[in-house]
């Protein structure tokens, strides 16, 4: 049998960005901090986590914020956010707005996280793990 490794796309809202992802993702979470709220614009963030040798941008260029060492990735066309980098908490991982994958069912989120900052009109009855941090 011969091991095909998947590659799974995704880009921005206008297309100007494209991305590829090489193989399963390592994780997929639904965030609930106030850095994700604020920058998203949503009431939680759905992330799917590569190793960054596993991430491609196959068009276009990703537009960095960086804010305390965060670095946060978007279309600077659409505005669509793309992706989020964290080097020194989460070394070699890049993780990836999971709704801007061509199919976003890819990977099934194990947990919510940051549910400290869970919006009040957020109601979570999906029986995942909740954790109030994320250490
Ligand atoms: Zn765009
Ligand atoms: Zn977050």
């Amino acid at each position: 049998m011969v091991e095909t490794t998947k590659e799974t796309e995704g880009g921005c809202f206008c297309d100007a960005v494209r991305y590829t992802i090489i193989g399963p993702p390592d994780f997929s979470t639904h965030c609930h901090c106030r850095s994700c709220q604020r920058a998203v614009g949503t009431a939680f963030a759905s992330w799917v986590g590569v190793q960054s040798e596993n991430f491609k941008v196959t068009r276009g260029q990703i537009k960095i914020c960086n804010t305390h060492g965060v670095e946060r990735g978007f279309c600077g066309n659409c505005g669509t956010s793309l992706t989020y980098v964290a080097e020194k908490e989460w070394p070699g991982v890049v993780s990836i707005l999971a709704p801007t994958l061509d199919d976003p069912g890819f990977a099934t989120p194990g947990a919510h996280v940051y549910t400290e900052h869970q919006l009040p009109w957020i109601k979570l009855d999906d029986g995942l793990p909740q954790y109030e941090q994320f250490t």
